[in-house]
């Protein structure tokens, strides 16, 4: 299932082109176009749904997506620490309103965000 205006579903279909880092069955990993760190990455479900949140009720999923985060920070060589982070809503930051997880790192992060 898609959504015909959604960025993100346009990159899962192949109509807007990403650099696509890893994928499985049910999940999509591509560099983010505007890197906040040496690494910064986005993974995605392949079926829209508009946050993290949604994705409760199918947690094969959300196990799937977390795993391939994971797998994304080994394949960038991250072991020294790196972050998964997920914006909800306007005043979570969230822009894009189809699932993803970032991975950033390659630099140290500050803690609290801002
Ligand atoms: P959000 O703010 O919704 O959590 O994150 C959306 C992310 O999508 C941002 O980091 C932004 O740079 C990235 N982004 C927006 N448009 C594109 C695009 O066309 N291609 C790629 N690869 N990333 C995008
Ligand atoms: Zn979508």
């Amino acid at each position: 299932m898609s959504a015909p205006t959604c960025l993100f579903c346009k990159i899962v279909s192949g109509s807007i082109p990403a650099t696509i880092v890893a994928r499985t069955d049910d999940s999509l990993a591509f560099r983010d176009i505007d890197p906040q760190a040496p690494t910064h990455v986005l993974v995605i479900p392949r079926r829209h749904a508009h946050n993290i949140g949604e994705l409760a009720d199918t947690p094969r999923e959300l196990a799937d997506l977390v795993a391939l985060a994971a797998r994304v920070a080994e394949q960038e060589g991250l072991d020294r620490g790196y972050r998964m982070v997920t914006n909800t809503g306007s005043e979570g930051g969230q822009v894009v309103f189809h699932a993803h997880l970032h991975v950033l790192g390659g630099r140290p992060l500050a803690w609290p965000p801002g």
